[in-house]
């Protein structure tokens, strides 16, 4: 299988305090990962590097073969609490964020479009995205992440603020993602996101403390997730 992303030996310093400690993973292509862990893991920080929001203090990334400061584009990236805007409609949201991804400007009004009929919000694409709800703001959410089609999709805790029909929802159209993109999906317990993980990589005060499939990380541990908290 053909490696998309290497991280090697990423540390992230506030200070003193090491957020992210000497981390190395690979994700290779069309493959789905759960970066697990508690509060203050260091899950926000790991892809807030990725996305280019964060510098790190160490480390290197590889990205299709190449380390560069320019693959942004290449990446799409859900934070946990994404600004929206309330006064722009969907569709001037989701088509601002596909010029600000690289998408030329003739026709991200089109891909904007697409984007949200995929997502199920094409009949809401002329509402305010101040009078979305919860569900539909999560799905709006992933519209400027996907919109520009990176290869790279980040997800930060997308379903846990969601009702159990919204965090369905949202792991069917990641199902649906899944095929063409390459996930790394942060979270705080796997539940339902489990059935279409393929890696696991666990998370503890910033150190990489268990990684492998799902099956072997079963095969393991009774139980991955209770594991991690209680020992
Ligand atoms: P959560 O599940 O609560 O979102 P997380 O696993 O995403 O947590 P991070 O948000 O990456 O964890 O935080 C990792 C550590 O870095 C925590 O100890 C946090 O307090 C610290 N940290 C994060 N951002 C900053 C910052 N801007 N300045 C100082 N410390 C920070």
């Amino acid at each position: 299988m053909k490696t998309l992303l290497h991280m090697q030996g990423l540390t992230k310093e506030y200070g003193k305090e090491k957020a992210v400690d000497d981390v190395t993973f690979s994700l290779n292509k069309h493959t789905s990962t759960a970066l697990i862990g508690p509060n203050g893991a260091g899950k926000t920080t790991i892809l807030s590097v990725l996305a280019g929001l964060l510098k790190q203090t160490k480390g290197s990334i590889v990205f299709d073969g190449e380390i560069t400061e320019d693959f942004r584009k290449g990446i799409g990236f859900l934070p946990q609490y994404p600004k929206f805007y309330s006064w722009l409609t969907a569709l001037e949201y989701t088509e601002m964020t596909a010029k600000l991804s690289g998408v030329d400007v003739k026709i991200a009004r089109l891909e904007a479009e697409k984007t949200l009929e995929f997502l199920g919000l094409g009949d809401a694409k002329k509402k305010k995205t101040g009078t979305f709800s919860g569900g539909m703001k999560q799905r709006l959410g992933l519209a400027q992440a996907i919109v520009h089609k990176p290869s790279l999709l980040l997800l930060d805790e997308p379903v846990s603020a969601l009702d159990p029909i919204g965090r369905r929802e949202i792991l069917n159209l990641l199902k649906e993602l899944q095929a063409s993109t390459t996930i790394l999906y942060s979270t705080h317990i796997l539940n339902d996101a489990e059935e279409m993980m393929d890696q696991l990589l666990f998370l503890r005060k910033g150190k990489l403390v268990e990684q492998g499939s799902m099956r072997e990380v079963r095969e393991k541990y009774a139980n991955p997730v209770y594991k991690m908290y209680f020992s």
